[in-house]
Formats: structure tokens, C-alpha cells, sequence
């Protein structure tokens, strides 16, 4: 077999797949053979998505709400009909709201957990199934280094990022001995549409210009720059193959160093 297409006769399910990262990660598992679904909301999205990665290889998509477990299940079983059991599941789908702790809403706190943190659960419990019958899987949660660490006015996607992580360490474990895997990545700030929106905030509420809010994102990353959604995709895309087998429970941060520089 090619060395690039290991991931040849696997089904991959790529949540959040539209856009961003999970538009990388969807790349990446394509060029290294699997067979990918996207899932999302937007079926519009969704649509272009599988247009822009037809070329490079078998793609399909399926929209839903992960934070609904009736739509993961619709998911889930659509992807399973189209291209088999699913092989490796990449919770990807999340949002980001940014707010001072005190004006946090229920709305906004139910939201951030429900998305980020229960999504990945749904998901994982419609997905673990079939790969404990077949004895092999990867799951690989892109948390966030929100996971890891604290950072002011995104108290909420903080703490459902730390639960993502929670979740994975926990599950790892439950799976250790049964051919599955269960890993976390942890970006840094990421150019995509949530930064885009993190840098219109900050502008709003600081009066910074756009390439100045960027700056200011960019110099927590000891890189000094913002991280690229393919960096996120490559890691994840390792995780993935045969090779990381002895990798289980970890949450690793993509970065450019900024976890560890503290
Ligand atoms: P993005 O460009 O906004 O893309 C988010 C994706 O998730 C879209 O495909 C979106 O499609 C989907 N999605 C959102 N809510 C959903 C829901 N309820 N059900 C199903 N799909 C949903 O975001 P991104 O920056 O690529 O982020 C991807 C992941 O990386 C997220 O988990 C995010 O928290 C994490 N992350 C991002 C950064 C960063 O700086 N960008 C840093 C660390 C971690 P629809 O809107 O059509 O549903």
C-alpha cells in the first residue's frame, strides 16, 4: 500500500467539518485515504465543503445538531449507510462565546456546554459502539488550550473545554485494552472564523484596529503568530494513524509553545 494512504478502507466522521479546522482535518484524512463524512448544521455549507474535497477522494456529508442527540443519531446512522461503520470520529464542531464572567448568561452557559462539551459526548457514545465490536477506532477531540488553561471572558468555553478534556482522559481509559484510542488536540488561537470574531469583539470593546487585535492574539503564542488550521489538521491526522496506536488520553497542545511557556 501507498505509505500516505494508511488510512485506506477506514471511514472517518469529521464533525464541524464545513469550515476551519474541520475543513483541514477532512483534507488531511482524504489524502491519507479514508473515507470522510462531514457533519454539520448547515447543509449549504456542508455542500461547497464536499465540493471543495471531491477531488481527493470518497467525501459525503450529513447535517445535524450535535448538541441534539436525536440529529447525532440521524448522523450517525446516515454516515454508517454511506460508507460503513465509523472508524474515526473527530469532534470538531464547537463555538466560542466571549463575555466578563458577570454578564454571563444561562443562555450563553448552557450553549457553550451544550456544544462543546455534549456534543463531544453525544458523539462519542453513538460512535464507540461499532468501533468496540470491531476492536479498533480513534477518536480525537479538538478541545482547545481553553482546556488546559484559564483565560479571561470565556469563562463558559473554558469550562466546557476543560470537560472535553475530562472526557477523553476518562474514556481513554474504558477503552485502553479494546483496540480504540481516545486523544485530545489543543489549538491555540487558530485562523478561522472564531477569530475573526474574537478580533471583531476585542476591536469593539478596546477600539484596537483589526491587525492590532490580531497582533494582540498572536503574541500569545511564543511563535508570534496565530496557528493555521492545517498545523491543527496534521496533528490530528497522527493521532489517526496506525503509528500513534500507544498514544491514549492526551491532550496535546498545537500551540507554538504557549501552554508550556506559561
Ligand atoms: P469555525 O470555523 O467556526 O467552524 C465551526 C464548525 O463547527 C462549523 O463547521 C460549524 O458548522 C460547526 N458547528 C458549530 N456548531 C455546531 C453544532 N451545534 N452542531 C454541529 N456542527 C456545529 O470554528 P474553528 O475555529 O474551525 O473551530 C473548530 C474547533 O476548534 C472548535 O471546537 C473550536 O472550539 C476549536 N478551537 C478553535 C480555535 C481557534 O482559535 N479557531 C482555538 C482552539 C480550539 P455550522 O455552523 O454549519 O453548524
Amino acid at each position: 500500500m501507498n505509505e500516505s494512504r494508511i488510512l485506506t478502507g477506514r471511514h472517518a466522521l469529521v464533525t464541524g467539518g464545513s469550515r476551519g479546522i474541520g475543513l483541514s482535518i477532512a483534507q488531511r484524512l482524504l489524502a491519507m485515504g479514508a473515507r470522510v463524512t462531514l457533519a454539520g448544521r448547515s447543509a449549504k455549507s456542508l455542500e461547497e465543503a464536499v465540493r471543495q474535497l471531491v477531488n481527493l477522494g470518497e467525501v459525503a456529508f450529513v447535517s445535524g445538531d450535535i448538541s441534539v442527540r436525536a440529529d447525532v443519531d440521524v448522523i450517525f446512522l446516515k454516515a454508517k449507510e454511506g460508507f460503513g461503520p465509523v472508524d474515526i470520529l473527530v469532534n470538531n464542531a464547537g463555538q466560542a462565546l466571549s463575555e466578563r464572567f458577570d454578564k454571563v448568561d444561562e443562555a450563553a452557559w448552557q450553549q457553550m456546554i451544550a456544544v462543546n462539551l455534549t456534543g463531544t459526548f453525544h458523539c462519542m457514545q453513538a460512535g464507540l459502539p461499532d468501533m468496540l465490536e470491531r476492536q479498533w477506532g480513534r477518536i480525537v477531540n479538538v478541545a482547545s488550550t481553553a482546556g488546559l488553561v484559564g483565560y479571561a471572558y470565556v469563562s463558559a468555553y473554558c469550562a466546557a473545554k476543560h470537560g472535553v478534556i475530562g472526557l477523553t482522559r476518562s474514556v481513554a481509559m474504558e477503552t485502553a485494552t479494546k483496540g480504540v484510542t481516545v486523544n485530545a488536540v489543543c489549538p491555540g488561537y487558530t485562523e478561522t472564523d472564531i477569530v475573526q470574531a474574537a478580533v471583531a469583539n476585542i476591536s469593539r470593546k478596546t477600539g484596537m484596529t483589526a491587525d492590532q487585535a490580531r497582533g494582540k492574539l498572536a503574541e500569545r503564542n511564543p511563535q508570534g503568530r496565530l496557528i493555521q488550521p492545517d498545523d491543527v489538521a496534521q496533528a490530528v491526522a497522527w493521532l489517526c494513524s496506525p503509528g500513534a496506536s500507544a498514544v491514549n488520553g492526551q491532550s496535546i497542545p498545537v500551540d507554538g509553545g504557549e501552554v508550556m511557556a506559561g
